[in-house]
């Protein structure tokens, strides 16, 4: 029963390495996603191009529409002036006149509109810019404490292994095993109590014979039901 005994105790240091081992990689993953610094500097480059973008729609819109006001200056220019006495001529004129005014309206239009959507972009562009100067800063911080808490794992982890080495170097080769291969097994619970007769692994009631037997057994006992092995009282 000592070896029962003290495999429960070897399964609680276990069950400390596995949370250093858990704390560890949650810490890995944390500086591996770097607090979202990469996903928003990408958003901020895609929001720095639209309003580029955006920017140069306008520009082209206004000089459009200076150029189709010069046209339709000129285009009125010739109508007007008196010179033109071809009627196929002046009706080409005036198609052209026309169809440059029409145009004129139309890009004269668009110029509100897209002057708006450049000066939202360029807001949501320094917004975002904001916005990950202030994630950089808090993810800063945040990186030195997570790098601090990796390196006192790390060291409280090789800290418990070694005292795991020393206390199994008295516990026989084939019992050990057999606790080394229920562990993973039995996920992180190998060694139970037995209670008023009934496995605290599996609940399930010992035959009495069973129980008689294990107390005056000389090595490990394990659950007939779930295979862990037993401590009685
Ligand atoms: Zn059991």
């Amino acid at each position: 029963m000592s070896t029962a005994r003290f495999l429960l105790g070897l399964q609680e240091t276990d069950q400390q390495l596995a949370m250093c081992r858990r704390a560890y990689r949650q810490i890995v993953e944390e500086l591996d996603s770097e607090g979202g610094v990469p996903e928003l500097t990408a958003d901020l480059e895609k929001a720095r191009v639209r309003q580029l973008e955006l920017k140069v729609e306008a520009a082209r819109n206004e000089s459009e529409a200076a150029s189709l006001r010069d046209r339709v200056k000129q285009l009125e220019e010739r109508l007007y002036s008196g010179s033109i006495t071809n009627v196929r001529e002046l009706t080409a004129i005036e198609t052209e006149h026309n169809t440059a005014r029409r145009e004129l309206a139309r890009v004269d239009e668009a110029i509100g509109p897209s002057k708006s959507a450049a000066e939202e972009a360029e807001q949501a562009h320094q917004r975002l810019e904001s916005e990950l100067e202030e994630r950089q800063q808090e993810w800063s911080v945040r990186r030195k404490e997570l790098r601090k808490e990796r390196s006192r794992i790390g060291t409280e982890y090789k800290k418990i292994g070694a005292e795991r080495e020393t206390a199994t170097a008295d516990i026989p080769a084939p019992d050990l095993e057999t606790y080394n291969a229920l562990l993973p097994r039995m996920n992180g619970i190998a060694v139970v109590k037995v209670d008023r007769g009934v496995c605290q692994g599996c609940r399930v009631r010992l035959p009495i014979g069973e129980i008689s037997r294990m107390q005056n057994a000389a090595g490990l006992v394990n659950c007939s039901s779930c295979g862990r092995i037993l401590l009685t009282e």
